[in-house]
């Protein structure tokens, strides 16, 4: 049977898509728009086998008004620069998804740091 996603939160894989891999190597990713930084992130709620495990969420099973948990934080890694000089690791976003609203902590570098009950929105594409 085919379900139905909401156009704010899409799933990584079309049913057939899903259909013809095996259960316990799919990982499933709910992907939503961030005002914030223009571009799309994910939660992943299942993990998938193999060499590069990725973190997963709690997932409240709700399409109108996802909750997901814990937080969602995106960040560039610490690294050396191409002269040896030493960068700390840097959060790009950090965002609770509650109750189909989203939640932005303070030390988001971007717009929508510290604010809250931001609707879902529709993909741009
Ligand atoms: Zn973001």
């Amino acid at each position: 049977m085919m379900k139905e996603w909401p156009a704010y939160l899409k799933h990584d894989a079309s049913p057939e898509e899903r259909a013809a891999v095996p259960e316990e190597d799919m990982g499933i990713d709910y992907w939503f728009w961030c005002e914030g930084c223009e571009t799309n992130h994910k939660f992943r709620t299942k993990a998938s086998k193999g060499s590069n495990p990725q973190p997963v969420w709690t997932f409240n099973g709700n399409m109108e008004k996802p909750t997901f948990g814990p937080s969602l934080r995106y960040f560039h890694p610490a690294h050396k620069n191409p002269d040896g000089k030493q960068i700390a690791e840097k959060t790009t976003c950090h965002l609770f998804l509650e109750d189909g609203l989203l939640r932005y902590l303070d030390d988001c570098p971007h717009i929508l740091a510290g604010k809250s009950k931001i609707p879902l929105q529709e993909m741009p594409w």
